[in-house]
């Protein structure tokens, strides 16, 4: 057991501050659930005009609370006066837990921790939001492995109830017990996941995704045929085609890469065709173009 009464163990925090790296989809998303349930928060992204759209997709979303009568107007702007929006990563240095959110990228998450270690304070708790990526090794590139560990919300944030918790090789059980405790105060349910590629939820959906685009590609069907025969005859609330765009191309993509290197095996192969929609920059909702055109009043498939 290790001794956090010293110094270079200090104890958990109290987890009152949270910062949040990445304003996408999902970083706006966990920003928001973090405020409603009474976190202060920082959102940093390097994109100002990211973070201007997730300021007004949670407005948007909390007046929808509001609307129904799931909060109140003063819940609502206490909630958004909790969020503090900026670029600057040095911003997080008061934050007692920080979970990255950004692009499904290796490097890119490795070089964020690389910058964000320096101005953390050194009690405070690391988490990825990653979808598939090695929680192991993100940790080892900071000072604090210990204090890592995975956090995978799922899309969108504010009305799935679950998260994946993933310990990586060091992550230590009082930081898993820290983080657990925080998602049911977030309303969400947990489930813990070992460190492989993927982790659950995506080793088993991303794998049926890849395999509706090859079904596409092959001609078997068109895009309405296979998301309708999924619906309709598998009782699934989306088509596997519409769910990429929701989930974005270029996520599922990256998730299909790890799933093939990481477990060494032919048949996670990425199917050509959804590799030929990233490079066209259709990356589906986000966007407003992937298997759907978004553009006009309703969905029209491209092919
Ligand atoms: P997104 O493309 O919507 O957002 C990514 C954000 O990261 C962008 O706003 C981008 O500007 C920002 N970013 C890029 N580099 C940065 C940097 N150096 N510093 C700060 N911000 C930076 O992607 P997303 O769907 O929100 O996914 C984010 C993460 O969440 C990924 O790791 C993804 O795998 C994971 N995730 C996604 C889903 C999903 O369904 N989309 C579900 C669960 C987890």
């Amino acid at each position: 057991m290790n001794d956090y009464t010293d110094k270079e163990h200090p104890p958990i925090p109290e987890i009152r501050r949270i910062g949040v790296i990445g304003a996408g989809q999902m970083g706006g998303g966990i920003a928001e659930v973090a405020a409603a349930a009474g976190f202060s928060v920082r959102l940093v992204d390097v994109s100002d005009a990211k973070l201007d759209a997730a300021k007004a997709r949670i407005e948007n979303l909390l007046e929808r609370g509001v609307r129904k009568g799931h909060i109140t107007g003063a819940d609502k702007a206490e909630a958004l006066a909790r969020i503090d929006a900026g670029t600057s990563i040095e911003a997080l240095g008061d934050c007692d837990l920080v979970i990255e959110a950004a692009t499904e990228r290796e490097d890119l998450k490795k070089k964020i921790f690389k910058d964000l270690v320096p101005h953390l304070k050194p009690d405070a708790l690391l988490a990825s939001n990653t979808s598939s990526i090695s929680i192991t090794r993100l940790a080892a590139q900071t000072d604090r492995p210990g204090r890592f560990i995975g956090i995978h919300f799922m899309n969108p944030v504010p009305a799935m109830k679950l998260v994946e918790l993933i310990r990586g090789i060091a992550t230590d059980e009082d930081t898993f017990q820290a983080v657990k405790s925080l998602s049911e105060r977030l309303g969400k349910t947990p489930v813990t996941a070992e460190d492989f590629p993927a982790f659950i939820v995506n080793r088993i959906l991303l794998p049926m995704i890849n395999e509706a685009v090859y079904t596409l590609y092959e001609g078997v069907g068109t895009v309405e045929s296979i998301d309708t025969a999924m619906k309709l005859g598998a009782n699934h609330p989306m088509g596997p085609l519409e769910l990429a765009d929701f989930i974005g191309l270029d996520t599922c993509l990256s998730v299909m890469q790890v799933l093939y290197e990481g477990l060494a095996d032919s048949k996670y192969r990425p199917c050509p065709l959804l590799v030929k929609y990233v490079e066209a920059g259709w990356l589906g909702c986000k966007v407003k173009r992937g298997f759907y055109d978004y553009r006009g009043e309703v969905p029209v498939p491209t092919r």
